[in-house]
C-alpha cells in the first residue's frame, strides 16, 4: 500500500536511533523507533495525519485527559518473514474496535483510511526497526485522547490521534501465575469494559500489585455481581481446557472482544478440536482441578500471544496446571504465530501485507 491517496506529511529524523537498540535482547515495550504518526481532530474534523520523529508532546494542564480520562488505545504489531516482507495481522478488527471504544467514551471516530494508510506509511518509513530474531515483532500502539482544554466534565472539542511502534521481545519471562479475584472488580454491566479505555487498565493495577505481592504474574476477573465466573485477565482473554473441550467465556459488556481469543477459536475448530463459548463458573474449575480434568489454561492477547498458565490461585490455595506434550495451548501458538509470521498457509484471510 503506499501513501499517495492520503498525502501524509513526512518530517524525517535527522539521525536515527536505531544503532542503540540491542535486538537480540528486546523487552517489551519499552524502546520506541524513530517515528511517530500523528493526527489532530479540531472544528469538527480529523486534519490529514503527519509523520514526525518520536518526540514528547506538548499540552495544556487543562487538557481533559489529565482531568476526564478520555483515553483510548490500541495493540497491534508487524511482523517481519524470512524475505524481510512485512504483516499485520487482521488490522481492520483493530481499527474497528478503536472506534467502538471512541464511541463508547464519546471521542469521534477516526475514518478506517486514516488508520490503515497512516500505519502502513510509518511502517515503511520505520521497517529496519521491525525485528527478525524469533519470537520478536514490533509492538504498535495506536492511541486516541483528548486535547482539548477546560475543566467543565464534558467530553472534549479536540483530540489527538497518534501511533507509536517498540520493537519488542516477549510480554511475560516464565512461568505465568495468576490469581482468581473476588473482592475487586475490573468491569460492570453497562460500563465501559468493552472498550480499550486507559482508565480500564489504571482501575487494575491495584489489585494486580496485591496479586504481584503474593506471588502472581496477573489477576483473572471475575464478574462483578456474583464473582463466580471467569472473565477475562489484564490484558488477555482466558481459554481453559476441561477434558478434551476447549472453553473460554462469552464477550459482553464487561469483555474486551479479543481479535486473539476469536482467532484462536477458528483455529482451533480448524484443528478439530471441540471448543465453547460459555460461563466457566470458578466452582466448575476448581472442581476440575481436584478431579484431574482440568487440563490446560491459557491467555490469548496480541501481547501475550498464547501463554499457558501454570498454576492459579483461589481463596488461598494454589492449583497446578499439569505440563502436557503437544498441549492446544502450544499447537495453536504454533498456528496462529505461522499464519502471523508468513510460515504457514493462511486459509482464514487474516494476514495483511504491508
Ligand atoms: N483483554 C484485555 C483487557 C486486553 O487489554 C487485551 C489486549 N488487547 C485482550 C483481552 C486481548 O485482545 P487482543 O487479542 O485483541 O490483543
Amino acid at each position: 500500500m503506499n501513501n499517495t491517496a492520503l498525502k501524509i506529511q513526512v518530517e524525517k529524523i535527522k539521525v536515527s536511533k536505531i544503532d542503540q537498540v540491542d535486538f537480540d535482547n528486546l523487552s517489551f515495550g519499552s524502546v520506541f523507533s524513530d517515528h511517530m504518526l500523528v493526527c489532530d481532530y479540531k472544528n469538527g474534523s480529523w486534519e490529514a495525519p503527519k509523520i514526525v520523529p518520536y518526540q514528547p508532546i506538548s499540552l495544556d494542564p487543562s487538557a481533559k485527559i489529565f482531568h476526564y480520562g478520555q483515553s483510548i488505545f490500541e495493540g497491534m504489531k508487524a511482523y517481519k518473514d524470512e524475505n524481510d516482507e512485512i504483516f499485520l495481522f487482521r488490522p481492520l478488527d483493530n481499527c474497528r474496535r478503536l472506534n467502538i471504544s471512541a464511541k463508547r467514551m464519546a471521542m469521534p471516530e477516526l475514518p478506517e483510511e486514516f488508520f490503515m494508510e497512516g500505519l502502513t506509511a510509518l511502517l515503511e518509513l520505520d521497517k529496519d526497526w521491525i525485528p527478525r530474531n524469533a519470537g520478536s515483532s514490533l509492538y504498535i500502539r495506536p492511541f486516541m485522547f483528548a486535547s482539548g482544554t477546560g475543566f467543565h466534565a464534558s467530553p472534549a472539542n479536540q483530540y489527538k490521534f497518534i501511533i507509536a511502534t517498540a520493537p519488542s521481545g516477549s510480554y511475560f519471562a516464565g512461568k505465568v501465575k495468576v490469581l482468581i479475584e473476588e473482592k475487586y472488580s475490573r468491569s460492570a454491566n453497562g460500563g465501559v469494559g468493552y472498550a480499550k479505555a486507559g482508565g480500564n487498565y489504571a482501575g487494575q493495577f491495584y489489585p494486580t500489585q496485591l496479586a504481584v505481592e503474593k506471588g502472581y504474574n496477573q489477576v483473572i476477573w471475575t464478574d462483578d455481581n456474583t464473582h463466580e465466573n471467569i472473565e477475562e485477565a489484564g490484558a488477555m482473554n482466558i481459554f481453559v481446557r476441561i477434558g478434551d473441550t476447549l472453553i473460554t467465556g462469552p464477550t459482553s459488556d464487561r469483555i474486551l472482544d479479543g481479535i486473539t481469543r476469536k482467532s484462536i477459536l477458528e483455529i482451533a475448530k480448524d484443528e478439530g478440536i471441540a471448543t465453547e463459548v460459555r460461563k466457566i463458573t470458578v466452582s466448575e474449575l476448581v472442581e476440575a482441578a481436584k478431579k484431574g480434568t482440568l487440563k490446560e489454561m491459557f491467555g490469548a492477547g496480541t501481547a501475550a500471544v498464547v501463554s499457558p498458565i501454570a498454576t492459579f490461585g483461589y481463596r488461598d490455595t494454589d492449583y497446578d496446571l499439569p505440563e502436557l506434550e503437544n498441549s492446544y495451548a502450544s499447537r495453536l501458538k504454533k498456528r496462529i504465530t505461522d499464519i502471523q509470521y508468513n510460515r504457514a498457509e493462511d486459509p482464514f484471510g487474516w494476514r495483511f501485507k504491508v
